[in-house]
């Protein structure tokens, strides 16, 4: 191995231990503002990341809600999670299917009344290595960025008020940021509207995405100026990540005690089906800053993108 190389490595590795430490630090009792009564919602659970968010949220103590596209590996990935003594019930959730969200909501607000945590963790990308095919462009879009969105106007009416604050999380990654060294939308201008919070709309980001819809069906995408890597799948992350900091920022004048917070994270690169297992790191380690965001003690942090190792990015 080069000089290069091992010093990589070994960063890589100290990255990983450190992970592992903040995962071995207790929150205080004066910090534990949740207890089993509540909810955590956790969307694409039945897997990989999503699975792990939702146990170590039960770990936590909290009621989860595992919900999963298919019925019967929701159920059976919520068995695991029961059988070890955790507090965790299961509903089938696709969240691109609006009559599948209705049900889940009207579920929820019968059997619980509401929810205190959302994580939008469902995801798609068909991606792998040096690949850079848009044959799923439309898909990816609609499950990373218009299923996140689907969940959070769905869900934020069943948020009950609290004095810790409700919380949403939102799984992304850095491959969508907005100013990032590498990979980002090569036009100015909209990157400086997209990032300036007063130009800043739903509708704005809504006409990034569909801009590139629209390429890809004209197959002019490629001279489009968009990023370079899993250009879908980046896109599709941007909108996550531009969307989180508007939420944000709508949420902002709710009043004490009726608080929501939202952020969002990327997990580094895991070792799931997403990546053909070819991640460096677990989705063990991947889903600590996500439950530490849902967990956040004493502090409002709201409208910011965060890596792994719970470092603040943007
Ligand atoms: P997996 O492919 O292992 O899991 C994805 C999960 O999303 C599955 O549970 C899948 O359900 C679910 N899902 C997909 N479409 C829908 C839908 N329409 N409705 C409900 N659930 C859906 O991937 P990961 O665990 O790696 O990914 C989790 C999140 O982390 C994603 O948002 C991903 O973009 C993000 N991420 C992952 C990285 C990585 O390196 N792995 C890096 C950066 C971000 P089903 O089992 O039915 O297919």
């Amino acid at each position: 191995m080069t000089g290069k190389k091992e010093k990589a490595k070994e960063k890589r590795e100290k990255r990983l231990q450190e992970i592992s430490l903040l995962r071995t630090i207790p929150y205080s009792d004066h910090q534990r503002w949740w207890s089993q009564e509540t909810i955590a919602v956790v969307t694409g659970a039945n897997r990989g990341i999503g699975f792990e968010i939702a146990r170590q949220l039960a770990g936590h103590g909290l009621t989860v809600i595992l919900t999963s596209r298919d019925t019967s590996v929701g159920i059976e990935a919520a068995k695991v999670l029961q059988e070890g003594g955790f507090n965790v019930d299961v509903h089938q959730l696709d969240v691109l299917d609006g009559e599948s969200i209705s049900e889940f909501t009207e579920w929820i607000k019968e059997k619980y009344g509401g929810i205190d945590i959302l994580v939008n963790n469902a995801g798609v990308n068909y991606n792998l290595g040096s690949d850079n095919s848009v044959q799923f462009a439309q898909q990816v879009v609609d499950t990373n960025y218009y299923g996140t969105k689907n969940m959070i106007k769905a869900m934020i009416p069943l948020m009950r008020p609290s004095a810790a604050g409700a919380r949403i999380v939102n799984v992304s990654s850095r491959l969508g940021k907005l100013n990032g060294r590498r990979n980002r939308i090569q036009d100015a201008n909209l990157r400086e509207e997209l990032f300036n919070l007063d130009t800043l709309s739903e509708e704005l980001i809504d006409r990034t995405v569909s801009t590139f819809l629209q390429q890809v069906e004209d197959d002019t995408w490629q001279s489009g100026g968009w990023p370079q890597t899993f250009t879908d799948y980046s896109i599709s992350k941007l909108a996550v990540n531009a969307y989180t900091r508007l939420v944000a920022k709508e949420l902002s004048d709710r009043p004490e005690g009726e608080k929501i917070y939202i952020n969002c994270y990327c997990p580094g690169w895991v070792k799931t089906a997403m990546t053909g297992w070819a991640g460096n790191i677990s989705a063990e380690d991947a889903a600590d800053t996500g439950v530490w965001l849902a967990l956040l003690p004493d502090v409002a942090i709201t409208g910011k993108f965060f890596a792994e190792r719970r470092e603040v990015n943007f």
